[in-house]
């Protein structure tokens, strides 16, 4: 027999079982959340940048904060992990720090993860944060992106290798996809080089969208 509690009161035994403390300064917390609301508030938005693909197209990647704590401990510690709670407190990260609601976005691409990672992980993080995007956006999710390859973290790699580590390892799942007119919108969790981003927008191109541009959570600023 499955027992029905309201969500509030199941919520609330939850907390009384696993408190929930602030991941950057260990405060107890009221709500179901990673920050309180003082370290929310300390994440510094950071400019978005240009990625040039040749020498007509190019990518606008929005990213909400820098690679510093305590978003970064977010990442790192990978908090995602058997519950996506951290991906939809980076997707509002993203959604107060950056100006994607004002922008005209028809579709969000998650950057795919190749299957086996995905086996032993349970699930895509940037297929997460895009999912709860399109909650506060109400927008679609498209998830067209296909990684033909496994390939080494781009954070265990230097960064000449980063770039031939990504080169050619995404595909389309459905070519017939009409993205005619449409702005389309890839989603990642950390931006690095770029490559990967690079290589998926380039891919995404091929489709004749109007645009492709990006919004990640984190971006490195060297
Ligand atoms: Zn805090």
């Amino acid at each position: 027999m499955i027992l029905k509690y309201p969500k509030k009161f199941y919520n609330f035994v939850i907390n009384l079982i696993y408190p929930r403390y602030c991941k950057s300064c260990s405060i107890l917390l009221k709500q179901d959340n990673i920050f309180c609301n003082t370290c929310f508030l300390k994440i510094q938005p950071v400019a978005p940048i240009d990625l040039q693909l040749n020498k007509s197209k190019k990518t606008i990647v929005f990213a909400a904060c820098n690679y510093k704590d305590p978003v970064k401990k977010l990442i790192t510690e990978k908090l995602y992990a058997k519950n996506t709670l951290a991906c939809k407190q980076l997707a509002n990260i993203i959604y107060q720090n950056t100006i994607i609601k004002n922008l005209e976005i028809d579709y969000l691409i998650p950057v795919p993860l190749h299957w086996t990672r995905f086996a032993k992980r349970g699930y895509n993080q940037s297929y997460e944060i895009a999912k709860h995007l399109s909650v506060l956006l109400n927008v679609p999710v498209l998830d067209i992106l296909k990684r033909n390859k496994k390939t080494a973290y781009q954070s265990s790699l230097k960064l000449e290798d980063r770039v031939l580590n990504v080169k050619d390892i995404f595909s389309i799942k459905n070519k017939n996809i009409n993205l005619k007119n449409k702005n389309i919108y890839i989603v990642d969790d950390l931006f690095t080089t770029g490559a990967t981003i690079k290589n998926c927008a380039k891919v995404l191109y091929q489709l004749k969208p109007e645009s492709v541009n990006a919004i990640v959570a984190c971006r490195v600023i060297q």
